[in-house]
């Protein structure tokens, strides 16, 4: 993903003020972060547990799941980027994710009837990346298709086309 593991980076510059956000509005750390090494991983696997010590969930999540995130105005939907480890200043080492947000443009796709959402451009610092994995307790039963046009060919998606569909067809059998 061509991404680099120094938060010192230029580029990672909205990594690293997302993450100290992180850190402070989910996990109350807001000290200067030392360490700026950070690890990528290409799958995480952990297990959520209830209040009481019951098991809630095990989850495996991989760069490209989408997953849902509760915000102030309700849930959202957003697509895993990478998967990375920091240690902080407590020397403990935590998890989190880069997203990139889908927004609901509240648009339909004309044949289909399908929602279109748009993927946050790389370039768009509007809403924070970087969350703890902790806020991910369940995987939505969603799936999103790239909404394809004539720039597209097989294997190969135009990303400079943002928008996505949301599959209204798809459904898990339980
Ligand atoms: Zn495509």
């Amino acid at each position: 993903m061509n991404l680099s593991n120094c938060l010192n980076d230029p580029e990672n510059d909205q990594l690293r003020s997302d993450l100290a956000t992180a850190y402070e509005e989910y996990m109350n750390k807001a000290e200067y972060i030392i360490t700026q090494r950070i690890t990528f991983y290409n799958s995480i696997s952990y297990t959520v547990l209830e209040d009481d010590g019951e098991l809630h969930a095990n989850i495996k999540l991989y760069p490209e799941n989408v997953v849902t995130i509760q915000e102030e105005e309700g849930k959202s939907y957003a697509i895993v980027r990478a998967i990375f480890t920091h240690k902080y200043n407590d020397t403990k080492k935590y998890a989190f994710i880069l997203v990139d947000w889908l927004r609901d443009t509240q648009q339909f796709e004309p044949i289909l009837r399908c929602p279109i959402y748009e993927k946050q451009r790389l370039t768009d610092r509007r809403w924070h990346r970087v969350f703890p994995i902790s806020i991910i307790d369940n995987l939505p039963r969603v799936q999103f298709l790239h909404n394809c046009a004539s720039t597209c060919q097989v294997g190969f998606h135009d990303t400079t086309n943002i928008q996505y569909l949301k599959n209204i067809f798809f459904y898990k059998a339980v």
